[in-house]
């Protein structure tokens, strides 16, 4: 029997899980992964490098420190359609690859909702790239600050208050108190503000851990506004909407984090999508198109108990390619697939160093504890998708810092 061709498409947290899972099988299958950088980086710490906290390199590794040569076929190439008539992924430099099996793990785009200046002046936190320019924008516009002396330069706006919101804002009120004392200006000359379109903060949590994350946050200089959306972003202003009223914040920092979409690779490729993700069957794979599995953040599985797609989260990209191992091994063999069932461990969000919010083991966490439970995560996320080596290197052991 010739043998399979099995193509994943993306080295984020979904892909790169598979392609461990896969290599570590004995399939008689060519596997191929196809990624635009060689790079894997963990999207959860975006935030880090976003507010210098970290460096880009703690945060990624090689995908080559992870793949078997012997055993799958690593192409650096971007994807720019999946042409699902012919079985075949078109390369953006024109090449093209053809498979039996896909997985699609392309991961996610910033989301500018069609807002008026998004694209242009504000600093979105999707990868390593734009987290690093969004460092290198607020340290440029911080140095300015020592010969403008213009307030706009020292005035952060951080757009919406999701999880990336909450988890850059606690990184960079940590950091800003040594930015002052290295350009010798006094902290509270620093402007924080959050802009949120819903009417609550932190509604994933109970009210007692939203209102001390919020209180952790605002004790550090945060002004949050809330209710009002945000209608338009400008060089170096945030226009947004308060009791009918357009009201402005001057600022030459403004971080764009009001949510993503999955790659617009799927819109083009002709899927049925809404926001870049694509309704895929219990087993994971595309409604009519049992050969293309579809997971992590261009994927949205159904949550049985309250009629709602989960959210996209890394821990339910690392279950799926769990479960598309199962599944591929069993197509090959002709048998049933099985259905994905995601059991939540729990959320935590950081607050800077070392504090933050969770609830997991159907409990509250907050303080310290709960910064722990959060290096735990990234921990574990680096053998899921890493090896023991790479935790060594780049894991969290600070816990005591
Ligand atoms: P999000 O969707 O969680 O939050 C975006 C926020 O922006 C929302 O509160 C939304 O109301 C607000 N918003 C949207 N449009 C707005 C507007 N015009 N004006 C003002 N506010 C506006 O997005 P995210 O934080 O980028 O997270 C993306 C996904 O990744 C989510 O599913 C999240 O759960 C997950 N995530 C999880 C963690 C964690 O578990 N620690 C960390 C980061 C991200």
């Amino acid at each position: 029997m010739s043998k399979m061709k099995i193509v994943v498409l993306g080295a984020g947290y979904a892909g790169l899980r598979t392609v461990k899972g896969l290599q570590k099988k004995n399939l008689n299958a060519d596997i191929t992964l196809i990624n635009k950088n060689d790079y894997h980086y963990e999207a959860t710490q975006l935030h880090e490098v976003a507010a210098g906290t970290q460096p880009a390199k703690k945060i990624s590794f090689d995908v080559k420190d992870v793949i078997n040569d012997n055993k799958v076929k690593f192409i650096r190439g971007t994807v720019k359609l999946i042409d699902k008539e012919n079985k075949q992924v078109q390369l953006k430099k024109g090449a093209t690859v053809d498979y039996d099996y896909l997985v699609v793990a392309l991961g996610f785009e910033s989301e500018s909702f069609g807002i008026k200046g998004v694209d242009e002046f504000g600093w979105p936190l999707v990868d390593i790239k734009t987290a690093e320019a969004a460092k290198e924008q607020l340290d440029k516009n911080i140095r300015n600050y020592q010969h403008s002396l213009d307030e706009k330069d020292l005035s952060i706006v951080v757009c919406g208050a999701g999880f990336t919101s909450i988890e850059y804002l606690g990184e960079i009120t940590n950091r800003l108190p040594r930015l002052a004392d290295s350009y010798k200006f006094p902290i509270d000359k620093i402007k924080i503000t959050c802009i949120e379109a819903m009417p609550s903060l932190l509604p994933m949590f109970s009210s007692n851990l939203s209102d001390y994350g919020v209180g952790v946050l605002k004790q550090r200089g945060v002004n949050f506004l809330v209710g009002t959306p945000i209608k338009e972003i400008k060089a170096d202003s945030v226009v947004y909407e308060e009791d009918g009223e357009l009201k402005e914040v001057s600022a030459s920092t403004i971080i764009w984090t009001t949510g993503v979409r999955g790659s617009s690779v799927i819109g083009a490729s002709g899927f049925e999508e809404r926001r870049g993700r694509v309704m895929v069957e219990p087993n994971l794979t595309v409604p009519g198109h049992p050969e293309i599995f579809m997971i992590g953040d261009v994927s949205a599985v159904m949550d049985e108990a309250n009629g709602r797609p989960y959210p996209t989260t890394a821990q339910i990209a690392l279950g799926q390619a769990d479960q598309v191992v199962e599944n591929m091994e069993l197509a090959i063999q002709g048998k049933e697939l099985k259905s994905f069932t995601f059991k939540s461990l729990g959320t935590v969000a950081s607050l800077g160093n070392n504090e933050g919010i969770g609830h997991s083991f159907n409990k509250d966490w907050k303080g310290w504890t709960a910064s722990v439970m959060k290096k735990g995560i990234v921990d574990k996320s680096l053998l899921q998708v890493g090896t023991p080596s790479l935790l060594m290197k780049k894991g969290r052991f600070d816990f005591w810092h």
